[in-house]
């Protein structure tokens, strides 16, 4: 085979986030443009859609990984166990119910786990991402990224968890140019952020994993450059990681007011947000009365919600939504029992929250992580 045209490669690393960025270099010869892009509030689940669509969540319906959706829940069998014993239910659910979803969220890496909402109350709910987003099809109802590519007929393969670890992404893309005359190829690259949620205090550690992303990509460019006689370039990533500096008991702040889940209300703690969803006035008043007294965070409003792009109608993603305020974590939480040393999923301001854009190419003004989508458009066209 000869010598190819042009080849685009688009590198999204979870959770490389500007700061970790702004004082360093990043293959300061190949990646000349960098620059520091807000996030979208949320976790991966909805930053991510936001990326792969170029529209807010409120658009393209995807943001917390779990919703209230008692009719369509796919944990709807789990209802009649509900009456069991909370040890006996949460067994049964636990094993059934981890290998259904675990297919479907494993790039959470064994963080969020299933287990984290109690599983008597888990048939309320419906998760967002049922299919795999990295694919033409994977987003409900907002044409992607990848049904972009399919409808230009663009010649693109998409890399993520869901077949390879990010060591085996690198080795199959250098394969893959190899043997192939494609137009375009995707990277999904989940494993900096666990890494970074367990080690972000530890700047040795930090600095070691964000040398080895560096030292793979300059492998896989110079591969590109060995086959193409010009490769474009774009590293980035969805959001970034804010140091833990506290946390608060808020479900034992809402546990003393004595309300009855799921008879008065239910509640999702996110970690960086709690969602309320209530059937009772008096606990309306009185959960939400405490929650404005708190100063470890804020309930976001409907101003706020539009603003940030979350707002929806139906409040399927929470009546009340209580946002931490930034470094402060709810714990214990539905994400988990220990606070892990980073998290995000804070409000877009906080500065640790910013996700990094770095290209061969200038791009121009990015106003947030949906413009990659547009980045991405405009290089295939
Ligand atoms: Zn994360």
């Amino acid at each position: 085979m000869g010598r190819r045209k042009r080849v685009s490669i688009f590198v999204l690393i979870d959770a490389l986030g500007w700061e970790f960025l702004k004082d360093r270099e990043f293959l300061p010869g190949i990646l000349k443009y960098r620059r520091r892009v807000p996030t979208i509030l949320g976790f991966s689940s909805g930053v991510i859609p936001s990326i792969l669509t170029g529209t807010k969540p409120q658009v393209h319906g995807h943001w917390n990984l779990f919703y209230l959706n008692p009719e369509g829940s796919p944990f709807k069998w789990t209802r009649p166990m509900a009456v069991l014993p909370k040890g006996v239910i949460n067994a049964r659910v636990i094993r059934k119910g981890i290998h259904l979803i675990s297919r479907k969220v494993s790039r959470y890496g064994g963080y969020f786990h299933i287990y984290g909402v109690p599983s008597e109350f888990l048939h309320f709910f419906d998760i967002c991402e049922k299919r795999d987003i990295y694919s033409p099809g994977g987003i409900n109802g907002t044409r992607s990224i990848f049904d972009l590519f399919m409808e230009m007929e663009v010649d693109y393969r998409s890399f993520s968890y869901h077949q390879y670890s990010d060591a085996d992404i690198f080795k199959a893309v250098k394969e893959d140019i190899a043997t192939h005359a494609r137009r375009c190829y995707f990277l999904y690259l989940c494993e900096l952020d666990s890494v970074l949620h367990r080690h972000c205090a530890d700047e040795a550690f930090v600095e070691r994993s964000i040398a080895w992303y560096e030292k793979e990509i300059e492998a896989l460019f110079e591969a590109a450059r060995a086959r193409y006689g010009d490769v474009e370039l774009y590293v980035f990533s969805d959001h970034g990681m804010t140091r833990t500096t506290g946390t608060y008991d808020l479900k034992g702040e809402i546990d003393v007011l004595g309300f009855a889940v799921p008879k008065d209300y239910l509640v999702l703690y996110d970690s960086t947000m709690a969602r309320f969803w209530f059937f009772s006035d008096d606990a309306r008043e009185s959960i939400t009365g405490r929650l404005k007294e708190l100063d470890c965070g804020h309930i976001l409003d409907d101003g706020e919600l539009k603003d940030l792009g979350v707002y929806f109608p139906d409040r399927r993603f929470g009546e009340v939504i209580f946002l931490m305020k930034p470094g402060c974590l709810i714990n214990p939480s539905h994400m988990g029992n220990k606070a892990p040393s980073g998290m995000h999923g804070f409000h877009p301001d906080d500065d640790a929250s910013h996700a990094s854009l770095l290209a061969t190419n200038d791009c121009g003004e990015v106003e947030d992580v949906t413009g990659f989508f547009t980045l991405m458009q405009n290089a295939v066209d």
